[in-house]
């Protein structure tokens, strides 16, 4: 009880604080992370090879015609699944004026669905697509469609150019990644959640925060390479946690 209340003040009297999100905030909306212990995802990517690196390197076509056929599958459910209570508990600190913005790097676009406004999706989102080519923005609908015509990899209508969906592949640097790096350097309190925080470049979001210093929340079930310098880390279930933590600050403040 002693680190929700410490969590609840660092939030009220922070001057500009951030949260930083990873695929645990979601796990409770039925979409399964990648390194909690016996994760579908990460057991089923392993069996089809995910993640072939080379592939992306010796051509951007081919691995999209990978992504199509194995991981697609895998990811696009999570695109109808609805927030709970972590999404929920984040829009309500916006509105209160108690977070600045979200920084996310998930790709399920749960925290736009559950009504906050500044959320930087630094590994896109999957709710959209567009041409590799003149860079023509699809729906989603568009993307299902083509594919369950067996149409793969989809091809634009404009200039037969191949659609790929709006997220990353090889971790590369976004412009919402860019904005959000700059929003945590700007920060003095970063509230992560349910991240593992193993992501080379998230690292640097985390670093931006702590070496101009801010401090950092860690929430997360497993252990993170930052809880050494973190003011506060809890191990636990996010969504108990986040009820506590709601709860206090509704209560005290
Ligand atoms: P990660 O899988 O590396 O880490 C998730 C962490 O959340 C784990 O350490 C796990 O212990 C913790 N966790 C899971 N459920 C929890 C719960 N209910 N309570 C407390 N902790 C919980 O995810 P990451 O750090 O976001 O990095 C991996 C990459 O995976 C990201 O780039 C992300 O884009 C991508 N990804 C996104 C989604 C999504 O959009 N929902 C899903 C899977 C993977």
């Amino acid at each position: 009880m002693e680190k929700i209340r410490r969590v609840a003040e660092l939030l009220y009297f922070s001057k500009k604080a951030v949260a930083l999100t990873g695929a645990g905030v979601s796990t409770e909306s039925g979409i399964p992370d990648f390194r909690s212990p016996k994760s579908l995802l990460w057991e089923r990517i392993h069996a089809y090879q995910f993640m072939p690196m080379e592939a992306y390197t010796d051509g951007k076509f081919d691995y999209i015609e990978i992504f199509y056929r194995y991981w697609f599958p895998l990811l696009f459910p999570m695109i109808s699944c609805e927030p709970n209570i972590n999404h929920h508990f984040l829009h309500d600190m916006e509105v209160r004026g108690l977070i600045e913005g979200v920084i996310t790097q998930n790709t399920d676009g749960l925290h736009g669905k559950a009504g906050s406004s500044k959320v930087f999706e630094v590994h896109g989102n999957l709710e959209g697509g567009h041409c590799f080519g003149c860079g023509k923005q699809y729906k989603i609908d568009f993307i299902l469609d083509e594919i369950e015509s067996l149409r793969i990899p989809p091809r634009c209508k404009k200039c037969e150019g191949v659609v790929g969906p709006n997220i990353v592949f090889a971790f590369e640097r976004t412009e919402d990644y860019e904005r959000g790096l700059k929003l945590a350097e700007s920060s003095d309190l970063l509230l992560t959640m349910g991240s593992s925080l193993l992501v080379e470049h998230v690292k640097e979001i985390v670093m931006g925060c702590l070496e101009r210093g801010g401090k950092l929340i860690v929430i997360n079930a497993q252990p993170t390479p930052f809880d050494d310098v973190a003011e506060v880390v809890i191990a636990e279930k996010l969504s108990s946690v986040i009820r506590t933590i709601w709860d206090t600050i509704e209560r005290y403040f």
